[in-house]
């Protein structure tokens, strides 16, 4: 005896088992477990939470996970973000959903050891798109002191990179 199904009958040979395989409800059953758990463990690298993409967003609003570190909700809020209900929450029914103050807000656990969570919150789409430009803008501040950096006093700057860009190599 050497071939033996999940279910326990046992067959001399292989392809015995292997026929039987293909009308045992239990075989299927774990032959569909093991192909769910092979695709969980490829697309769920080690670690690292799988935050869901998407949660409701109201029409007119732009959603974003926002990890719930000391002082960073408080900040969203106040950069005029909100969160969102949860309308099928029922508080501290499940050890995703535990109960706090922020219980029925959308939430989840990004950090299993931890019990860290991150916030579905949504801000409006005009001051979302505000939010964008400013960013931009300070990064193209950041930009143009990389590629144009100012002398220091005193400083030789050789003239294909100085302050007027690579406009003046001629
Ligand atoms: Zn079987």
């Amino acid at each position: 005896m050497s071939e033996i199904c999940v279910c326990g009958k046992e067959f001399e040979k292989k392809n015995q088992l292997v026929g039987h395989e293909a009308t045992c409800k239990e075989a299927r059953f774990a032959k569909r477990e093991a192909e769910v758990q092979e695709v969980r463990s490829k697309r769920i690298p080690l670690g690292t939470p799988q935050l869901k993409m998407t949660a409701h967003t109201p029409p007119g609003k732009v959603g974003h996970w926002i990890n719930g570190d000391p002082g960073r909700l408080e900040q969203a809020q106040k950069g005029g973000w909100d969160f969102v209900r949860d309308p099928n929450a029922k508080t501290g029914d499940t050890p995703e959903n535990t109960n706090t103050d922020l219980g029925s807000n959308v939430s989840m656990v990004v950090d299993k050891q931890t019990g860290k969570r991150a916030y579905w919150m949504v801000i409006d789409e005009e001051l979302y798109a505000e939010d964008q430009k400013a960013k931009e803008a300070e990064l193209k501040k950041i930009e143009d002191t990389i590629t144009n950096p100012k002398p220091a006093e005193g400083q030789y700057i050789p003239k294909s990179k100085s302050s007027f860009g690579y406009n003046d190599i001629k």
